[in-house]
């Protein structure tokens, strides 16, 4: 099933139970604007390199629309469309005032040159500036960006409509971005696995915790529920991870990966294991942050966790998710659980536009804040309606799409 069709699956669960007629299923379902545009750069070596490039603009009934950029070799416009929609119901679950949207580039980030990825950044803003903007559409990172092409984004788009530091977020904090948000998403599992586990009597002491991926949002959400207590015992990245009964030493681990070209390869701290033997590891908690598409019909049964906090995007097939629902897993849904960034993204925005700065301290409590009032939420519809977290999440999401699409006067 590709990506598309499970977020529709998702979606048609979610919207039964709202008894949401078919025209209005029809206009969620449709993206504004869909764009797809070539993307030709030299090569360091005099070579011309073309990439296809794509975003998608799914609904901004309830704001501007938002949403990363993700450098990946196997981005397409279905995966990019499933994401575009997935972030219209993570900024309405959050209740944030922003649309979703989503972008991409096919390409092997490893195969280029920093200098060439900044010819690439900067020539698909060349060809989509006129489409995004402070008001309409703000990028920000994803897989495989980070701040500093969010900095390449920010320059470019200004050279075409004079300064504008809210055109995009997850900027260096040196270049009008924000304190706190790169570790945003990552802090936000870890806040929201915290919640998790207390809702379920569970003591983050006596909780041991694998991670699957090891970026950005892995190596943070590691750090913090080290510092929760939880054990983490396990790690890994594409190269393969490691496993520790005791639990890791998570500072250990990300300062090796920093010296070694962000990759946990070569890193020895109790065995080294591979990536489905971590999702196969008897452990209380399991967070795939890595790429989606990890836990399949064929793995299923081999996943032993039985709490699941999805801070990848759509990390789990949905007759995957369906089995897990059957056994009684707790599944935190991507919508809820990586909603962390984009929260961060709203404060750096929201700072750009008032030219005010805001401390750490104030990114910190305004997060916990903000997902610790959408995990009540969505925990309260669930147990309302004896309906899992994913669809309890999008039930939320859509209602308050479906609300300002009405009061807009849009249908
Ligand atoms: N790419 C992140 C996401 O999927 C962050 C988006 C943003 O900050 O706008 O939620």
């Amino acid at each position: 099933m590709k990506a598309f069709e499970a977020t529709q699956r998702y979606f048609h669960r979610a919207a039964d139970l709202l008894d949401m007629p078919d025209n209005m299923r029809t206009l969620a379902l449709t993206a504004q604007r869909e764009v797809q545009v070539q993307v030709t750069i030299e090569r360091d070596d005099g070579n011309v390199a073309t990439y296809i490039g794509y975003r998608v603009q799914h609904n901004n009934a309830r704001g501007p629309m938002k949403g990363g950029l993700r450098f990946h070799h196997e981005v397409d416009l279905d995966e990019v469309r499933s994401l575009a929609m997935l972030m219209t119901l993570k900024t309405a679950v959050v209740n944030i005032p922003y649309g979703g949207a989503k972008g991409g580039i096919a390409v092997k980030v490893r195969d280029l040159s920093r200098r060439e990825l900044q010819r690439l950044t900067r020539k698909f803003i060349d060809t989509i500036h006129d489409i995004i903007g402070p008001d309409i559409d703000i990028p920000a990172p994803d897989m495989g960006t980070g701040a500093e092409h969010m900095a390449w984004i920010m320059n470019q788009y200004s050279k075409y409509h004079g300064f504008s530091p809210g055109i995009v977020t997850g900027k260096p904090v040196e270049m009008y971005g924000i304190p706190g948000r790169e570790e945003a998403t990552g802090r936000g599992v870890g806040i929201l696995t915290l919640k998790t586990l207390s809702r379920l009597g569970r003591k983050p002491q006596d909780t041991k915790v694998a991670i699957q991926g090891f970026g950005n949002v892995g190596s943070h959400a590691a750090k913090f529920l080290q510092e929760a207590d939880c054990r983490v015992v396990a790690v890994s990245d594409h190269t393969g991870g490691c496993y520790n009964a005791q639990g890791l030493e998570v500072m250990n681990a990300i300062r090796y990966a920093n010296s070694h070209e962000h990759l946990l390869e070569g890193y020895a701290d109790g065995e080294r294991i591979t990536n489905e033997e971590l999702l196969a590891l008897d452990v209380d908690v399991l967070i795939p942050a890595a790429i989606g598409g990890v836990i399949t019909a064929d793995n299923v049964d081999t996943v032993k966790a039985p709490v699941i906090i999805e801070a990848a995007n759509e990390p789990i097939r949905p007759e995957a998710n369906d089995a897990l629902e059957e056994r009684g897993v707790v599944v935190v849904p991507d919508i809820l659980a990586n909603a962390g960034g984009v929260t961060v993204s709203y404060f750096e925005w929201a700072q750009n536009r008032q030219y005010y700065r805001w401390n750490l301290d104030r990114v910190r409590q305004e997060l916990d804040r903000v997902l610790s009032q959408a995990f009540e939420e969505v925990w309260d519809v669930s147990k309302e309606r004896k309906i899992s977290l994913r669809t309890a999440a999008f039930l939320l999401g859509i209602k308050r799409v479906a609300k300002a699409t009405v009061l807009a006067g849009i249908v």
